[in-house]
């Protein structure tokens, strides 16, 4: 059964440790999420974009898949399949089709709508037993529009956020989604430490988790993150493997082209990186 993501991340703040969210693809990707958090006794979020929403066929597709693979595969950890980035309207497709927990994104909206919006879906996630993750957007301009530094929220904006009761919170601190560039200025830690006291105990999220360090990682966490999101280092490690699997001619040796054997170095590049990240976070054996 799926579950909010709100008890797993109130344990995790207050445990310091960060739980995972692992955005997911397709089938593969799913089954190699589950089987790794399940063999780690870790709690886990699935994450979901609109565009993969749209490329799995739909929420409800989704939902089924989840669902009977939580079965199917004797799954006993507490699962969490979220929307990610969702706008307004896909928060609510999201909430109609079975979802446990949604991401409304108003982050490009000016504070005062963002507030409005937010507080509208707190009491409609409150009602169903749903956990909602928000977003606030960046402050400044000038200094932003530098290559190499992420966006920076306001701690007075997110307390405005968090104090409408949400779940969790995500904040701009310098993080970047996507692959780091060569001149990135880390993690704005001075940013995380006062949104952290302005915030009490809400569970901040971090976005863009491929590429942190893990000093930063853990630094991160110590100062109040307690999700973090991670998506294109499996995108990567299935990539890689799929390729060297290819380039090594596999596909072509007896039935190597079987799509069960073709995309399984990929899935288990996964389930390393998954791994990895759950090690990191702390959150093994937690669930
Ligand atoms: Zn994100």
């Amino acid at each position: 059964m799926l579950v909010s993501a709100k008890e797993m991340l109130n344990k995790a703040k207050a445990g310091h440790y960060a739980v995972g969210q692992f955005n997911i693809n397709n089938l593969e990707w799913t089954k190699a999420i589950l089987l790794t958090a399940e063999e780690m006794k870790s709690p886990v979020i699935l994450g979901v974009s609109e565009g993969a929403g749209k490329y799995m066929c739909g929420y409800k597709t989704i939902v089924g898949m989840v669902e009977g693979m939580i079965e199917g595969l004797s799954i006993t950890v507490p699962v969490a399949l979220h929307l990610d980035h969702g706008s307004y309207e896909h928060a609510y497709k999201c909430i109609e089709a079975g979802f446990s927990s949604v991401m409304f994104d108003g982050s490009k909206y000016p504070i005062e709508e963002n507030v409005e919006k937010t507080k509208e879906l707190v009491k409609v996630c409150a009602e169903k037993g749903l956990s909602l993750e928000a977003e606030v957007g960046a402050i400044g301009g000038e200094e932003d529009g530098v290559v190499g530094n992420g966006e920076v929220a306001d701690p007075a904006e997110c307390k405005m956020i968090a104090d409408l009761g949400v779940t969790m919170l995500a904040a701009g601190i310098g993080n970047i989604h996507g692959k780091y560039p060569a001149n990135w200025a880390g993690l704005r830690f001075d940013t995380l430490e006062k949104i952290s006291e302005m915030t009490g105990d809400m569970p901040l999220v971090l976005h863009g988790g491929t590429g942190i360090p893990a000093d930063m990682i853990k630094k991160a966490i110590s100062l109040g993150v307690s999700k973090i999101n991670v998506n294109t280092e499996c995108q990567l490690a299935f990539a890689d493997a799929t390729r060297s699997y290819i380039e090594a001619g596999k596909d072509r040796e007896g039935k190597g082209f079987d799509p069960r054997k073709l995309l399984a170095p990929g899935t288990e590049a996964i389930k390393a990186t998954v791994r990895e990240k759950i090690e990191l976070f702390g959150s093994a054996g937690k669930a």
